[in-house]
């Protein structure tokens, strides 16, 4: 499946909550959503009572919209949660927390997601000393990830890292902002996630 090239906002009134999309424009009195809570599309203000198929899909765009996958990944990402001990759901949100292109966002090297997987990409990043341009890589307790230093002046990096006390920093990472430097000290668990999401829907929706 092709890349969501339309509007990130109308993502948010699409699920009829702020996603947090966009960093700090979502935190100002810009946010489509504050100004338009309602769906998009001419028939947007008037949706009927969902089924339950219609609230259990609903979710699982949510969170795919969230951490910016496609539907494949995020199938991907649900099979490997499938596969592992414990409950589905929280794996599947620990495996979408742990991603890299996450793992930047959450350090506050980057003040959203896709400001993330767009760094990762462009090879700013290291991981334990070794070159990684691959969002989905899924980081790990003891890993180490670390800004190139040629990428020490970018102005986004800087604000962002600047941002970080209002933002926050989950307790299974740790950030060293002078040394441009993160570390996993942890895993995810689900309390990290703070965002409304009920991952049993999801769980319902693929058992079909
Ligand atoms: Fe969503 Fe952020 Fe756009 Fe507001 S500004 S609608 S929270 S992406």
């Amino acid at each position: 499946m092709s890349r969501y090239r339309g509007s990130v906002c109308r993502q948010c009134r699409r699920e009829n909550m702020k996603l947090f999309l966009k960093g700090d424009r979502c935190f100002s009195d810009k946010c489509s959503f504050d100004r338009r809570g309602y769906p998009p599309g001419e028939h947007g203000q008037k949706r009927g009572k969902q089924s339950d198929y219609g609230i259990q899909l609903r979710e699982k765009q949510k969170v795919r919209r969230i951490y910016g996958i496609s539907e494949k990944q995020f199938r991907i990402s649900f099979k490997r949660a499938d596969r592992q001990k414990g409950i589905t759901g929280t794996n599947l949100l620990s495996i979408l927390e742990t991603r890299l292109d996450n793992a930047v966002f959450r350090m506050g090297f980057v003040n959203s997601r896709n400001q993330g997987r767009h760094f990762v990409r462009h090879n700013h990043f290291v991981v334990n000393g070794k070159k990684v341009n691959i969002p989905s890589y899924q980081v790990k307790k003891g890993d180490v990830v670390e800004l190139r230093e040629k990428s020490r002046k970018i102005q986004a990096i800087s604000e962002s890292l600047d941002a970080i006390v209002r933002r926050g920093i989950p307790q299974w990472l740790e950030i060293d902002k002078d040394k441009f430097k993160g570390q996993v000290v942890g895993t995810p668990v689900r309390e990290d996630i703070t965002l409304p999401i009920q991952e049993q829907l999801i769980v319902e929706l693929y058992s079909k």
